[in-house]
């Protein structure tokens, strides 16, 4: 029998935990009844569970064997502040919350892999599964390694699973290296001298400076940073003025930072502050410039990204598995956990293999068919890391 047919007795069950979760979406660290639903899962498999870690993340502990190492598998649970647009029975009950990007779909695989492990125990030491909150820009990860997640359960690796729309079902992407970028924010206020519109030479217009500002930090990522690596600025707001006839004394310039390591996020974040500075010296303005950094990129470990793609292989077949996918500028809070241990996050495909509804989207919904796939991945990559139980 294959990995996923092995996987499709739990189809039925998985489908209708899904859809429930669906039907019942919370925002970042608001997950209570996700998270109960979770831990009740669990303990009806005689899982070890852990409730609260980080606020509302919950983990469950698996052993086999009689190994000492120890691995984590994790998943997301929170919404998003979107409206469901879909209108199936499914639906969101819940005005302006929504899961739109599959964390419903990632919790539901999670499970099944629990059932599938807690009943074979095939592998040989612990698998710990990681519920967490707040993926969502809000920090879930963080908290729980804040809250002594690597210290109450050491393991060795971790590993993460998103779904990607645009990708075959069932398919897998898996890369060594970058997978997601880091989002980081900044804040600009230029502070010159209002004036009548009239007569600009009474004033310090901050306006000009603010537009000088975004035009040259666009040459950071041109002409600063290395071509060959990647990264973004983007400027996406400017607010500034309320009259026809008024120059006014402040322009507030926002936007985000995108890269893939370390020394571009460094590299951008102080150019930007130099640009910002310069401007602000040469137009004779006040500058009150803030960098606030979010996730930082998502970086898979090479020899675990590898084992991930051998898993991905003998679950979807070699033809289904992509090593050579273009990471992605979105980011991804799982890049705290790969901070701290070895570890990958692979997509797997939501289907169908092009277009389709991308995530975040409020006709969004995650594809129910996936979950075998998902679920034969968790198992496989857990025997593959620890061995079969002695
Ligand atoms: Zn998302
Ligand atoms: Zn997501």
């Amino acid at each position: 029998m294959s990995l996923i047919e092995s996987a499709r007795p739990l189809q039925d069950k998985l489908t209708a935990i899904r859809r429930d979760i669906h039907a019942h979406p919370e925002l970042a660290f608001e997950e209570h009844r996700t998270a109960e639903l979770v831990a009740r899962q669990l303990e009806a498999l005689g899982i070890e569970v852990h409730r609260g870690i980080g606020g509302t993340g919950v983990v469950g502990v698996v052993r086999g064997g009689r190994g000492l190492r120890a691995i984590g598998l994790r998943a997301d649970m929170d919404a998003l502040p979107i409206t469901e647009r879909n209108e199936f029975a499914h639906k969101s009950t819940v005005q302006g919350c929504m899961h739109a990007c599959g964390h419903d779909g990632h919790t539901t695989m999670l499970l099944g892999a629990a059932e599938a492990l807690a009943a074979r125990r095939d592998f040989d030491g612990t698998v710990y599964l990681i519920f967490q909150p707040a993926e969502e820009g809000e920090g879930g990860a963080p908290a729980m390694i804040a809250d002594g997640l690597f210290e109450r359960f050491p393991m060795e690796a971790v590993f993460g699973m998103h779904n990607w729309p645009g990708m075959e079902a069932g398919s897998f992407a898996i890369h060594s290296g970058p997978v997601m970028a880091s989002a980081d924010r900044f804040d600009i206020r230029f502070t010159g001298v209002g004036a009548h519109a009239a007569m600009p030479h009474l004033g310090v217009d901050p306006v000009v400076a603010g537009a000088a500002f975004v035009q040259a930090a666009q040459t950071l990522v041109s002409r600063v940073l290395d071509p060959i690596d990647a990264g973004v600025v983007s400027v996406t707001q400017f607010h500034a003025g309320e009259a026809y006839n008024v120059i006014p004394d402040r322009a507030e310039l926002c936007g985000t930072v995108r890269t893939f390591s370390a020394a571009v996020r460094d590299r951008l974040e102080q150019g930007l502050r130099q640009v910002a500075e310069g401007i602000a010296r040469s137009h004779g303005v006040e500058v009150d410039f803030q960098f606030r950094r979010g996730y930082p990129p998502t970086i898979n470990t090479a020899a675990e990204a590898a084992l991930c793609a051998e898993a991905a292989r003998a679950v979807a077949g070699p033809e289904r598995v992509f090593t050579d996918r273009r990471p992605s500028m979105g980011a991804e809070d799982f890049a705290y956990f790969l901070q701290e241990k070895p570890g990958a996050y692979v997509w797997i495909g939501n289907g169908p293999g092009e277009g389709g509804c991308m995530l975040h989207n409020p006709h969004y919904d995650f594809n129910d068919e996936v979950m075998p796939a998902g679920v034969a991945y968790w198992c496989e990559l857990a025997r593959r890391l620890l061995g079969n139980a002695k």
